[in-house]
């Protein structure tokens, strides 16, 4: 048995035919950059996350520095991040020249806890940037009180979670703004580079729309220093293919979530992923906890089954941020967590066999 971590064909094979007619029909239009193709798609994800606006950019990373710089947050600001997440998170704050504060996890679960904000704000406090990591929102009821109270601007990092629901609302539609990735591998992917921004305010998805495109909105007028972080004409066609897929998708990845959760329940050393109440989660990833990670890895590989690691190093202590002069023991959960974090193969694509193998090698490594 050979079980990959994620089947990246598996998809366009499935929509094969409308995406190769999506490839033609563009490249017959004769027009490649932003556009029609840009134009719907950006409506159509608007419209599924129940925003007014979104505006296509380059990747994720760049749709958090625009969603950011469009939020007023300028270099020495502060900006309160999680301590776990991907370092994404933290690198849109830095190209700022802004601040990032980290905050740690709930100690039952993986995303920022919205208790621990507050004691994180400062004068120089201006935004919070709450990720849904794994598929699973963070409580931003919560966090969008206390937002309100501090007048900060919030920016959810909605990069792992395409059509997950917090209290019956898309997340994408519960901050000032969001931030999106359509990576390859993420639940709503490109074949290529490719995020966007959804938002509620006509203003900041003009602004970002200004940003994206050299600061103009007429060719050669250029209004303020801008940038060229354009939504790929082609990547936003492939995206409106996938987008009427994502329910669905999402709904397979819950199958196998589940089929996890039962069977990988009550075997000792294992902790399994707990769902909070008011979340819907679509499973960007499955995360197992153990404190033997390291080894039920490696003698996961011998039983044929890939996992990863999602993260091995919390950002306070990556190299990127040695200037900020954090260590080991400054952020405890986080760390922790980078110690015993395991992510078992997941995907819409994924054989239930599969799933059935993974659970049963898993079974017999620690029984
Ligand atoms: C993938 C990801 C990003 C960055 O997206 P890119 O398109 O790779 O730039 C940002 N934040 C999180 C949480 C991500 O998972």
């Amino acid at each position: 048995m050979k079980i990959a971590f994620l089947d990246m064909k598996a998809p366009y094979l499935e929509l094969k035919k409308e995406l190769d007619e999506a490839y033609f029909r563009f490249m017959n239009s004769g027009w490649y950059v932003l556009g029609e193709e840009v134009d719907s798609f950006e409506r159509e994800f608007a419209e599924y996350c129940g925003t007014a606006f979104c505006a296509g950019v380059s990747n994720g990373l760049d749709a958090l520095c625009l969603g950011l710089e469009a939020g007023g947050i300028k270099a020495g600001d502060e900006v309160i991040v999680p301590s776990n997440t991907y370092i994404a998170t933290w690198l849109a704050v830095s190209q700022l020249g802004a601040v990032p504060v980290p905050v740690e996890p709930e100690s039952n679960g993986f995303n920022i806890d919205p208790s621990l904000i507050e004691n994180a704000i400062t004068s120089k406090t201006r935004a919070i940037i709450p990720v849904h990591l794994y598929g699973v929102p963070a409580d931003m009821d919560r966090i969008m009180e206390i937002a309100a109270k501090y007048d900060l601007f919030v920016l959810e990092d909605n990069a792992q979670s395409q059509g997950t629901y917090y209290k019956g609302r898309r997340t994408g539609s519960l901050g000032h703004a969001a931030a999106i990735s359509f990576y390859p591998g993420k639940n709503l992917g490109a074949y290529g580079e490719a995020g966007g921004v959804t938002t509620d305010s006509p203003e900041l998805a003009d602004q970002i729309k200004v940003l994206r495109n050299y600061g103009s909105r007429q060719k050669y007028y250029n209004e303020v220093k801008g940038y060229n972080r354009r939504i790929d004409g082609l990547q936003a066609a492939f995206l409106s293919v996938k987008l009427r897929v994502l329910d669905e998708w999402n709904k397979r990845r819950t199958k196998i979530a589940n089929k996890y959760i039962t069977g990988l329940s009550g075997i000792e050393g294992i902790v399994l992923p707990e769902v909070p109440e008011y979340a819907d989660p679509v499973w960007h990833q499955f995360i197992i906890r153990s404190n033997s990670r390291d080894y039920l890895q490696k003698r996961l590989v011998g039983l044929g089954v890939q996992t990863m690691i999602h993260y091995p190093i919390p950002p306070h202590l990556s190299g990127a941020y040695q200037d900020l002069s954090f260590t080991a023991g400054d952020f405890p959960l986080a760390e922790r967590i980078a110690n015993e974090v395991l992510s078992l193969p997941i995907g819409p694509h994924m054989p239930e066999e599969d799933c059935e193998y993974v659970i049963s090698s898993i079974r017999s490594l620690c029984c």
